[in-house]
């Protein structure tokens, strides 16, 4: 495939080029350059279009479309316990209905990777196999609003097309205790990432606090495990500055979420250090949550949304565009050591084509674009190329 003549290319959030052409072997980026030649390959005119990567949910539960404005005026602990109750109806066949649905709504806003956690993970990764983005899905422990815990081929169904296995713990308090978790991790191969709820709330804070007599990082470093694997630390809006210096210390192996949608709606009043983590060098990548708990799936509305709270919570400006949108686009991947997230030789060509660049794109230059991407975020995708 060839992106002939790009009007633009957005190859990371600091490089714009103008008038390049793409060439795409396999699934890979071949080549960037001008007036690239390929005999056989599928030609685009790309002269009125904007390249950029695509973009990356690093958390959400996307079957709970279903409960997509059934409990928006209710705050966290009402709008759960409403949530458990109506998730003890639900069945595979609908799950797997609504993982489709939520796809067509992932690709058709640019999420060409999506960390998708749910009952009925086999359901969500049926729907994704063929069809995309990128899943990282599996089954999980948990206790509400029902266990599913993994079964022997679980590994497999998660490693078929455009599926990628993660294993989910719910939270710290939705568990009989931290060894049940111990037990299992012990059992899953040290290369399937985690994916954690963890202080999202003040409750589950004191909780934690009474069941274990420490907070929430303090358990899993005591516990020793947050060595050897990799951890989705979802919310982190409850933390005390130990646990961002616990973070420091285990900065390769964990990536914390930031879903600030979710947050704010759910009134959770959890307020992630994020100025804190990023001076620390911890990665954060950000994801929407479940559409019942923030509405939207669309991640430029994330990044919007994340560079408004920072710059309204600490008084400053300092946290940019091309900052959020790293978190959008590369950081996970980064994170995963996958090749992929930028417009690079030899990466995974995860891409976006947005053709409309007036008017939402306008006054287009180099140096604004990313802004625009990121602070009018209601472009058309025209292609995505997974
Ligand atoms: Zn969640």
């Amino acid at each position: 495939l060839l992106l002939k003549n790009c009007r633009a290319a957005v190859l990371d959030e600091r490089t714009v080029i103008k008038r390049v052409d793409i060439l795409i072997t396999g699934r890979k980026i071949a080549k960037i350059g001008k007036q690239l030649k390929a005999e056989e390959a599928e030609v685009i005119d790309c002269s009125k279009v904007v390249v950029i990567p695509g973009f990356v949910n690093a958390h959400a539960h996307t079957p709970l479309l279903f409960l997509r404005g059934a409990a928006d005026d209710l705050e966290f602990s009402s709008w759960l316990k409403t949530v458990w109750q109506k998730e003890q109806r639900l069945n595979r066949q609908e799950v797997l209905r609504f993982a489709s649905l939520a796809s067509i709504e992932l690709l058709k806003q640019g999420t060409v990777c999506v960390v998708d956690t749910y009952l009925f993970w086999d359901a969500i990764a049926e729907a994704r196999k063929l069809l995309g983005p990128i899943t990282y899905t599996g089954p999980g422990l948990r206790l509400q609003p029902r266990r599913e815990l993994p079964d022997a081929g679980w590994l497999e169904a998660c490693r078929q097309g455009y599926v990628r296995p993660i294993l989910s713990i719910h939270s710290l308090y939705n568990i009989n205790n931290i060894s049940e978790a111990k037990e299992l991790l012990a059992q899953v191969p040290a290369d399937v990432p985690v994916t954690l709820h963890l202080a999202e709330t003040r409750q589950e804070v004191a909780e934690i606090k009474r069941r274990y007599g420490c907070y929430p990082l303090e358990l899993l470093e005591r516990e020793g495990l947050l060595r050897g694997r990799k951890w989705l630390l979802v919310h982190c809006g409850w933390i005390t500055s130990r646990e961002v210096e616990l973070l420091r210390k285990h900065k390769n192996s964990v990536l914390v979420v930031h879903c600030p949608s979710s947050t704010m709606k759910l009134a959770t009043y959890g307020f992630l250090p994020l100025k804190e983590l990023l001076q620390a060098g911890i990665r954060v990548a950000l994801g929407t949550d479940s559409p019942a708990s923030c509405g939207s799936l669309s991640m430029p509305l994330e990044a919007r949304t994340a560079l408004l709270l920072y710059r309204h919570s600490y008084w400053t400006a300092e946290l940019t565009a091309q900052e959020v949108f790293k978190m959008i686009t590369s950081t996970f991947f980064e994170f995963m050591n996958i090749p992929a997230g930028k417009i690079k030789e030899g990466y995974f060509a995860h891409l976006l084509l947005i053709d409309d660049v007036f008017p939402y794109l306008h006054p287009f230059s180099s140096r604004r674009l990313v802004s625009h991407l990121v602070l009018n975020p209601f472009y058309r995708i025209k292609k995505v190329i997974i």
